[in-house]
């Protein structure tokens, strides 16, 4: 309730959900807050947020607020002191690595938390443990972005701004739900496609976007390399590409043009299960638009062949010349609020802070002589373990510690009983987290953290926008910000460093990340800037405006191929299940389910198509059981056409259903990025 006797403060940040970034006016009382707005001066969002950056904010202070560090004794998480929990970590840790060496040792960082924080954890385990074994959250999804757009343009990034929307003149979206999963952006794409800018979809699913589209390309899960090859085949044969682009920017387009040339069309239609003559005149109207911007989601990057379908988007751009100036550009819609900060911050195994390979030798002295190493002998110089080889590595026993900041694994990850096997086989599991989640549960030391409306530092939105988060509110009585909380366990193992402090810890990462070097907390003013920003505080709002990062952009061919778990189970589990989010709630749900959101959905329902419902006997609103060589689950069933034949979907937001009981191993080859987004399933209802 409001002290009408007293005067609100207001807080400038930034929303936690989402890539988008809208930033966030907070009103505070008492250190209480009483409600949330969009400023109109935002650059990002200009006075509006969705459902979940506008009202889902209460969880901050739910009673499940985690408010004591917790040791396991005796079998039991019991309360304990900060310093009983730093101490009792620092000797395990000490005591593991003199044991087994540093690789022995994990990190996985949070795209929830801010770079300050993220950078932090990748200090301490290269710095103080000296192990590059640090991941994030991008592995799961955009990996393959940044991996595939560093292959074909040098940097693995928007090449523009959401801004840009309003010169373009053409939109191809694929892979990506944004009305539902980027709200702001979505509503800004739909009102362009409503007023006549024509809009291809690529999408398995009829989403609300796909109602809006001039072609809706609905194609089977899994398919996007073959229908992107066969945009470039009408591009290319029927003459319609950029030449002059192609020949000054461009490299490796002969080998590329004669394999695409090469190609069935009916053979990559009946595989894709899409109408060749629709991509045939969606690829020529691309092809022939003025300006064009694509926009891609997980849809793409979740799956076996997620960095070739990358590589396939670029080879478009570059075809049709869609770069380097307004209203065009490759976009990936970043799921998560920082999940582009995370992975430039240096939380990545190949890859420090700022991108640097970690193998090659100037890089190692880089980082050693901006870190002062004098022990340069325990440098870690080699790639360490991407997530799921940490699970791997967990269950082969060759992984003993994993330290795990904001991030829910056993329910996010996929095959479930896998990541539950290898996180029972560590010595030590430390996770620092807001609520008990599930694998919070499984943790030896449970450290509690703060939300996002308890701390600043900054997010890197999904267009390289970095943006100031300030706290609205102190941390909840008993809990830390993650960056001291780091901080903190950098001291008790032998490293001094500084208490968290946004501005400092951002003094520091501009010395170190190059695209950082123009970065200082008062120069981001309240719109922020978007990277790489020069020394004199000049940003870049379009990326490969003469040349690319890499030079010349380059051209990559491959060829469709059938995941393996179509091939080793499509058989015996002959539906193809595919998910993503709904616009109430946010990933594993911890933070929109514990909020009003709830009320407005409260579980995940399964869509299946009317004439596989009819021939299975399954009724709209009925329970089935869905099952898949990993496991099984049952949830409430949804007759719709939004989805073809043989082919089912859900979100995945309600822990009790566990949906990654179903998902399974296959990952990215690239990358290893899951691909949970083909899933050979059997359905049965329930009797
Ligand atoms: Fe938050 Fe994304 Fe919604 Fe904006 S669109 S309010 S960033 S969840």
């Amino acid at each position: 309730t409001i002290n009408e006797s007293q005067p609100l403060d207001t807080v400038r940040t930034v929303c936690s959900y989402c890539g988008v970034g809208c930033n966030l006016e907070v009103s505070v009382q008492d250190n209480k807050i009483i409600s949330i707005q969009a400023p109109k001066d935002a650059e990002v969002n200009a006075g509006h947020t969705c459902l979940k950056g506008r009202y889902a904010w209460r969880f901050y202070n739910h009673p499940d607020r985690l408010t004591s560090p917790l040791v396991r004794i005796n079998g039991e998480l019991t309360p304990v002191s900060w310093q009983y929990a730093y101490d009792y970590l620092a000797n395990k840790m000490l005591a593991i690595k003199a044991e087994h060496g540093a690789d022995a040792l994990a990190g996985i960082s949070s795209a929830r938390c801010t770079n300050e924080e993220n950078y932090l954890l990748q200090k301490m385990m290269r710095v103080v443990l000296g192990t590059n074994n640090i991941d994030c959250c991008a592995r799961v999804c955009h990996s393959p972005t940044a991996y595939g757009m560093q292959q074909s343009f040098g940097t693995g990034a928007a090449t523009n701004s959401i801004e840009d929307l309003k010169q373009t003149e053409f939109i191809l979206l694929i892979g990506a739900n944004p009305t539902a999963a980027h709200p702001v952006t979505g509503a800004k794409i739909k009102q362009k496609a409503m007023k006549g800018t024509p809009l291809i979809v690529i999408d398995p699913v009829k989403t609300e976007l796909a109602r809006f589209a001039n072609w809706h390309i609905q194609l089977r899960p899994g398919t996007n390399v073959a229908v992107l090859n066969m945009m470039a085949y009408y591009i290319i044969s029927e003459k319609v590409f950029d030449t002059s682009f192609v020949e000054n920017r461009t490299e490796e387009f002969d080998a590329y043009k004669a394999a695409i040339l090469a190609l069935d069309m009916d053979e990559l239609a009946s595989i894709a299960d899409v109408d060749k003559h629709m991509v045939k005149e969606a690829a020529i109207a691309y092809a022939k638009a003025n300006n064009a911007m694509s926009f891609h989601g997980l849809g793409v990057t979740e799956h076996s062949q997620g960095s070739r379908a990358i590589m396939c988007i670029a080879d478009l751009v570059m075809l049709t010349g869609n770069i380097g100036r307004k209203g065009v550009g490759m976009n990936p819609l970043r799921g998560q609020n920082n999940v582009q900060g995370a992975a430039d911050m240096g939380c990545q195994p190949h890859q420090g802070a700022g991108y640097l390979d970690v193998t090659q030798a100037e890089n190692i002295e880089y980082y050693q002589s901006h870190y002062q190493i004098s022990d340069k002998a325990n440098w870690p110089v080699n790639i360490g373990y991407k997530i799921p080889e940490m699970f791997n590595a967990a269950l082969a026993g060759e992984l003993k510690a994993l330290w795990i900041m904001g991030e829910d694994v056993v329910q996010t990850d996929p095959n479930q009983k896998h990541v539950v096997a290898s996180l029972s086989n560590l010595e030590l599991l430390v996770v620092q987290e807001i609520f008990l989640s599930e694998t919070a549960k499984m943790a030896d030391v449970v450290l509690p953290g703060s939300s996002f409306l308890e701390k600043d530092g900054t997010f890197t939105n999904g267009e390289r926008r970095v943006q100031k988060v300030n706290a609205a509110v102190p941390p909840k009585a008993g809990c830390k910000t993650d960056g001291q909380i780091v901080v903190d366990m950098m001291n008790a193992l032998g490293y001094a460093q500084a208490d968290y402090s946004a501005d400092t810890m951002l003094e520091e990462i501009s010395q170190v990340v190059p695209f950082f070097a123009g970065i200082t907390w008062q120069n981001l003013g309240d719109n922020g800037l978007q990277w790489p920003v020069a020394k004199d505080g000049t940003d870049t709002k379009i990326l490969h405006a003469d040349s690319f990062t890499r030079g010349l952009g380059k051209f990559h061919f491959y060829e469709f191929e059938e995941s393996q778990e179509v091939l080793s189970h499509g058989e015996a589990f002959p539906f193809i299940l595919t998910t993503s989010r709904n616009l109430e709630h946010y990933n594993a749900g911890t933070m929109t389910r514990r909020t009003a959101n709830e009320r407005i959905v409260s579980e995940d329902v399964l869509l299946i198509n009317p004439e596989d419902a009819k021939q299975k006997a399954i009724e709209d609103r009925s329970k089935v059981r869905l099952f898949s060589a990993r496991g099984e689950i049952e949830l409430t069933a949804e007759v719709s056409d939004k989805v073809n034949k043989g082919i089912l979907f859900t979100t995945f937001h309600f822990p009790e259903l566990m949906i990654n009981r179903v998902t399974g191993d296959i990952t990215d080859k690239h990358t290893k990025c899951p691909e949970y987004k083909v899933v050979s399933v059997g359905i049965e209802p329930v009797i």
